[in-house]
């Protein structure tokens, strides 16, 4: 993982510093020394992530971020605020001008590589499904608003044994995050899996077992695999941490725990879970809208053409039938006209609840536009594809539709069935020889079913 990180701080000394360690882990490194410069080269896109002091003269590195976090050029921009005291009020106000970590002077080597590595994975598959959702040319302004997600009442699970530490956590966590403790490693997976954890801190330190296996364990179910983890490690055991940072935990708390940064980090891990799976769901229903009939919930044009060939494929090469069904409700205008638009939307969708039914689910239905459908049929022959075509035309004709307004609808359809005959067809001329076959129904009086010659 390698990105450009810039280095603000009004102290040449303190960003040769910085540069010589990100440079030792392959990080490129550009700098400024004041925050117009710094604002200057975020707004030109020429860095990933910020390493901002917060101690400058002139603009002071609140203020950077407050500027950087309200421009939507730079909002998205991972800050990391660097404070030179030790002051839980620094952090504090770090966080309220936007920022997303907070390293504390003199700069821990770790603390530096996790936070920056942490929030450069974020960015990454941040951009990722950004690029992707943009692809489908879809608005997702309101989605990537990170600042806009709230990082409070989440459910977190603490696994510990030291019955001191869990006192000190359930106070700090009151009346912020609803708390559930578990001193048994195995309990605690078994619950994770079960239950939606928004966070699981984990001791490094307990009793008889080993919290890394724990870790690893989270990593490696599928159920769990997304849940932030945020470890709890002693002083100087720097061989443990390493260890679990290299199983993918996503931050760590230092022994004995300052409480403003237990809630700062378990805030921000929150926040940032939130935020992926808000993207993951929206990058999902936008997937699926392009795939869907927005009326019926039936796949859509655009689906059909793209499977049908799939379709036709795996009938020729696997040497099985496979059949086609167009359907076209009758007089369709004409219901639209006695009954008003909204009543014919109304017999659209309770048509594709009714041929969904009439169907398996390994066929293809889908709406190919306005009344007319098409389903295609794996491993069926034009025998028994004519006998599925004549079940949907009775499940049609033999009950009237409802919509309010209007009591009773009575529907009608023709369809018209083509079955593959040789390895030379395709799915044009499959649709082809299936549309010819329905416009037979329709010349031969409507609500009957018509097998191409
Ligand atoms: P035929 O029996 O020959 O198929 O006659 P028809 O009236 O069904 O066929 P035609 O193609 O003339 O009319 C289809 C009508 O479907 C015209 C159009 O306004 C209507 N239509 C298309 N899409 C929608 C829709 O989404 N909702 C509604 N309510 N009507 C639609
Ligand atoms: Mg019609
Ligand atoms: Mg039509």
């Amino acid at each position: 993982m390698t990105a450009r990180v810039l280095v603000v701080d009004d102290v040449v000394a303190n960003i040769k510093l910085l540069e010589a360690r990100l440079a030792a882990e392959y990080f490129e490194v550009v700098t400024a020394m004041n925050g117009p410069e710094a604002i200057e080269i975020c707004a030109r896109g020429q860095c990933d992530i910020v390493l901002l002091d917060v101690m400058m003269p002139g603009m002071d590195g609140f203020e950077v971020c407050r500027r950087l976090k309200a421009s939507p050029a730079t909002s998205q921009l991972p800050v990391v605020m660097v404070t030179a005291l030790d002051q839980p009020a620094d952090r504090v106000a770090g966080l309220e001008a936007g920022a997303d970590d907070f390293l504390t002077k003199p700069i821990n080597d770790i603390a530096l590589i996790t936070r920056v590595k942490s929030l450069v994975r974020l960015k990454t598959i941040t951009d990722e499904l950004l690029a992707r959702a943009k692809s489908t040319g879809i608005g997702f302004d309101d989605v990537v608003d990170l600042a806009a997600v709230d990082g409070a009442s989440g459910r977190v699970l603490l696994v510990e044994d030291k019955a001191a530490t869990v006192d000190r956590v359930r106070s700090a966590l009151a009346n912020v995050h609803a708390l559930e403790q578990e001193t048994d490693p195995q309990e605690a997976l078994f619950r994770a899996a079960e239950n939606d954890y928004d966070l699981a801190m984990v001791s490094l330190t307990l009793a008889g077992f080993d919290g890394l296996r724990l870790c690893s364990q989270f990593r490696s179910l599928d159920r769990t695999r997304q849940m932030p983890i945020l470890v709890v490690v002693d002083p100087d055991d720097n061989a443990r941490l390493l260890r679990a940072l290299d199983l993918g935990v996503n931050d760590y708390l230092v022994r004995p725990v300052d409480r403003n940064e237990m809630l700062a980090r378990i805030k921000s891990q929150i926040r940032r879970k939130r935020f992926a799976d808000r993207l993951r769901d929206t990058m999902q229903t936008t997937m699926e809208m392009a795939i869907t009939d927005g009326l019926t919930g039936l796949h859509n044009r655009r689906y059909l053409e793209r499977h049908l060939g799939v379709l036709v494929q795996q009938a020729v090469a696997r040497t099985k039938p496979l059949s086609l069904l167009i359907l076209d409700i009758d007089h369709f205008k004409a219901i639209n006209d006695e009954h008003g638009h909204a009543a014919g939307d109304d017999v659209l969708r309770e048509f594709s609840r009714r041929l969904r039914k009439a169907v398996r689910g390994i066929d293809l239905a889908s709406r190919l536009g306005g009344e007319e459908f098409v389903v295609a049929m794996p491993d069926t022959d034009g025998a028994l594809a004519l006998l599925v075509g004549e079940r949907i035309r009775q499940k049609i004709a033999g009950e009237p539709f409802q919509s309010e307004g209007a009591n009773s609808i009575p529907v009608t359809v023709s369809i018209g069935v083509s079955s593959l005959l040789s390895a030379n067809d395709t799915p044009q001329s499959l649709m082809k020889r299936a549309d010819d076959a329905l416009y037979r129904a329709k010349r031969e009086g409507r609500n009957r079913v018509a097998v191409a010659a």
